[in-house]
């Protein structure tokens, strides 16, 4: 099973690809730059599709979205050596501006703070950087002739401002739980009929999502994520739209959960053939069992009273 911090707005998990069993304890944190503005889950889909041998523990787009990619009990490709790679959970963090500065933004800055703060408390990490291989946080530089993390994250790891409030994360904020009686959901589709949204669904899921399907009504509805906070959920969304779902809106309807997988893939004409062979029992309970398995029970009806002519 894959492991990822539970701070992850989004886990497009490599599996085993472009990684390595993990042979080490993890006792570093290598933050890497990206050397370009790319969304986080753009630069993961990248890295696991591509053909660079490339990739990373975890991924922070400007927007301050994290994503899972490469397994924490892994060992990713991110720093030219696997001495470090195997003693470190790799993090990408995207740049807002290019060269000479390599800049980034606030909220992909304070989104690595709180992501290293998460990894030295579990892995019981006492963040310091030495400026050389042997601190615990380390960086590409170390181990490579290369711009990466560039001058502004550099500066920040060098100068102790990065460990003090990474710190800061570990004591304060951090332990405070986050409480809201609104949960905002990305809702990417509505449908009448089953099929179409498992279809929707299987399209979502293919693109890395997790989905929640609930009933509302007599509609089918595909759901990503429950956020306590808005700009998560819009955060969330605009991941969404980059991979062409461009139908979406931010809600805070919940309805019935339903579960479409596996048990709806027979055709009507199929399941009107079980309903004459009595596997689907009599009225009125056949329609609502029908119903529950999500099937259109008028529709089955008619084929059968067809059939049965
Ligand atoms: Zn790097």
């Amino acid at each position: 099973m894959s492991k990822f911090s539970s701070l992850c707005n989004n886990i497009i998990d490599f599996g085993t690809k472009k990684s390595n069993t993990r042979t080490e304890k993890v006792v570093k944190i290598t933050p890497h730059h990206m050397a370009g503005n790319i969304l986080a889950g753009d630069c993961a889909k990248m890295h696991r599709d591509g053909n660079r041998e490339a990739s990373a523990n975890y991924y922070i787009g400007s927007d301050g979205f994290i994503v899972g990619g490469v397994s924490e009990d892994r060992r990713a490709w991110t720093s030219s050596s696997g001495w470090n790679d195997q003693r470190a959970i790799t993090i990408e963090v995207a740049n807002n501006s290019g060269e000479p500065n390599w800049t980034v933004s606030d909220a992909a800055y304070k989104s690595l703070v709180k992501l290293c703060a998460d990894i030295c408390k579990r892995y019981g990490i006492d963040p310091h950087c030495t400026k050389t291989k042997d601190g615990t946080i380390t960086y590409h530089q170390m181990f490579a002739a290369t711009s990466c993390p560039g001058p502004y994250l550099k500066g920040k790891f060098d100068n102790g401002t990065f460990e003090k409030d990474i710190k800061a994360a570990m004591g304060g904020e951090q332990n405070k739980p986050e409480v809201s009686d609104v949960l905002y959901r990305v809702q990417v589709g509505a449908f009448k009929k089953a099929d179409n949204a498992r279809a929707m669904n299987d399209r979502i899921k293919n693109a890395g999502f997790d989905t929640y399907l609930i009933k509302v009504g007599d509609l089918y509805k595909i759901q990503v994520g429950a956020f306590a906070k808005k700009e998560n959920a819009e955060a969330m969304e605009k991941q969404i739209r980059y991979f062409g779902f461009t139908d979406t809106f931010i809600t805070t309807q919940s309805g019935a959960a339903v579960k479409l997988d596996g048990t709806a893939k027979k055709s009507n004409t199929e399941v009107a053939k079980e309903v004459i062979a009595g596997k689907w029992g009599n009225e009125p309970e056949r329609s609502k069992k029908l119903k529950a398995a999500g099937y259109d029970a008028e529709a089955i009806q008619s084929i059968v009273n067809e059939l049965m002519r």
